[in-house]
């Protein structure tokens, strides 16, 4: 049997996820247009940096980023491949602390500010529970995290509209020739309102929201789906698998969709 991990939830071959920095004022206008057209995104915000002028208040940010994600920035937003590792260790578990109270759920993901980050910076995030970070460095491939602590996107989203026309077009018009698809778009909410260019936000969300074969996710939904794929198990033969996560999986037996629901054992082919 030829069992291959290549299906998103519902069995699509295509996702989309967003990750936005800083947690400026302009982030509202962002939600407010990712909600009309059900795409997600995930947050990553300084605590330091909440209720200053021009950034989101501490009130606001569970009913915002509600079905979103929120996730650490640090503190302060220093380099940290020059800071000290107290520094590094304070600002990632301070950061961690402080959102989790204001979103009422474990943050387990983050982005390096400033891009920045080192094997040193790298080493820590699993003790502090980090699962995954963002990087600024855009690969232009449309690739499944190999290594989420060090997570390369496709684009900057001066490049959305580009970038969302190749995951459209990409078919395969056999079931054999086709992989997992992620776009990953990053950038921050005032970039649009800088350089004027909401409009391009909109026209991207309403041609991604037109197709049905797109899965929206936030970056820890991507990671606990990837996860649950890897923690599937299956006899030698590969004839049974068993789903030990809590979420449903999608894959491809002899190239037809099956669904293994959460806790299931199921008899293949
Ligand atoms: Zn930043």
């Amino acid at each position: 049997m030829n069992i291959r991990l290549n299906r998103f939830p519902g069995g699509v071959f295509k996702a989309l996820t967003l990750s936005y920095d800083d947690g400026r004022s302009h982030d509202k206008r962002l939600v407010s247009i990712l909600n009309r057209y059900g795409i997600k995104a995930t947050f990553h915000l300084n605590s330091g940096n909440l209720d200053q002028p021009d950034y989101i208040a501490s009130a606001e940010i569970a009913d915002l980023y509600a079905g979103h994600e929120i996730s650490v920035h640090t503190v302060t937003h220093p380099f940290l491949n020059e800071q000290p590792e107290e520094s590094i260790a304070w600002e990632i578990t301070e950061d961690r602390k402080r959102l989790e109270a204001l979103a009422g759920y474990p943050v387990r993901g983050m982005s390096y500010p400033y891009g920045a980050y080192n094997e040193r910076v790298i080493r820590q995030l699993p003790a502090h529970g980090i699962e995954y970070s963002r990087t600024v460095h855009s690969t232009g491939q449309f690739a499944m995290p190999q290594r989420p602590l060090e997570w390369h996107p496709t684009c900057h989203h001066k490049e959305m509209l580009r970038y969302g026309e190749q995951l459209i077009a990409m078919k395969g018009d056999k079931p054999w020739t086709r992989s997992m698809s992620l776009l990953y778009v990053w950038g921050h909410s005032y970039e649009f309102n800088d350089e004027d260019n909401w409009d391009e936000l909109e026209a991207f969300s309403q041609m991604m929201a037109g197709q049905p074969d797109i899965w929206f996710a936030t970056n820890a939904e991507i990671l606990d789906y990837q996860q649950a794929l890897q923690a599937l198990r299956f006899s030698a033969d590969r004839k049974l698998v068993r789903n030990p996560s809590a979420i449903p999986v999608w894959i491809s037996a002899d190239d037809v969709l099956v669904k293994i629901e959460p806790g299931a054992l199921k008899k293949l082919g």
